[in-house]
Parts: structure tokens; sequence; C-alpha cells
């Protein structure tokens, strides 16, 4: 298991848009690892690959119904709205309200650089949307209604 350092709000390396991976390594297949054990270990419900410094097209969630790892991830379909509180691992202690598509459907690869579809309601959707805008160096922060707030992590237990 390795952690990498998660970057926080204020960053440039956040702000930059990612390049597409366009052959699978070992160097990326780590990354993808270490993604995993660090959205993990933060609690978090997704990770994007420029989150831990790397600029390129590689998202990991998992909303609770096991790992999702989209690699160059392009949102096809978007339907319905979602109006709800987000956070991000980028930006601890702090949450926002962000309008979403309540349905989001997605193509990218998967680890094997294969064709891959998914839909996702909700939560997902959400993950989705956000952890894709991640890859062209934006921020919820910038779509929060109202900006952000401090999350009371005691009240919410
Ligand atoms: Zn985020």
């Amino acid at each position: 298991m390795a952690l990498r350092k998660i970057r926080e709000l204020g960053d440039e390396v956040l702000t930059k848009k990612c390049k597409e991976v366009t052959k699978m390594t070992l160097r990326t297949k780590i990354l993808i690892n270490d993604m995993l054990d660090t959205m993990y270990e933060a609690m978090g419900v997704g990770l994007a690959a420029p989150q831990v410094g790397i600029l390129k097209r590689i998202v990991v969630i998992d909303v609770g119904d096991g790992p999702i790892i989209l690699i160059n991830p392009v949102i096809v379909e978007q339907s319905g709205e979602q109006t709800g509180e987000e956070g991000c691992l980028s930006v601890p202690g702090k949450a926002g309200v962000v309008t979403r598509p309540d349905h989001v459907k997605v193509k990218a690869l998967n680890e094997e650089m294969e064709e891959i579809e998914l839909e996702g309601e909700g939560l997902l959707a959400r993950a989705f949307c956000h952890e894709i805008d991640h890859l062209e160096g934006k921020m919820y922060v910038e779509l929060a209604e109202g900006g952000i707030h401090d999350v009371n992590y005691e009240e919410e237990e």
C-alpha cells in the first residue's frame, strides 16, 4: 500500500488540463493502485490523478459499490438535475452546494485499455462529473452556490 500526498486548493497542478493516457505502463498501474489506496485512506468517494500531482486523465471512484477506474473518461449523456452538498479531498473540511445532472453516462477505458461505458445516478453521477472536472483543471468550489462552508463532522455522525 502506497499513499500519495493529496494536493490542496491553491496548488497550481489542480488548475491544469490533464493529458490522455495512450498506453498502460507499469508506472501507470502503480499510480492507479496508489490512487485507490489514497482515496480509501482519506475516506473519499473519488480521486483524480491531478489531486496527487499527476496530469493524466485517470479517475478512481468508489461510492460504496466497489472501485471504478476510468481512463480518459468522457461524459456522453446527461439528464436530470440534483442539488446537494459536495466535498473534495483537495478542500478538506469544507463543503458546498452544487447542482449536477442526476443521470450521467460515461465512456472510458479500463485498466486493460478496453472501452467501457458506465451509467450512474445520484451520488455516482455526481462523482463522475466532479472527478472529470478535475481533469480539466476545474474545482467544485467554482460551482458552489453561495460558496463553501466548514463541515462539522461531529454533527454529521
Ligand atoms: Zn475533488
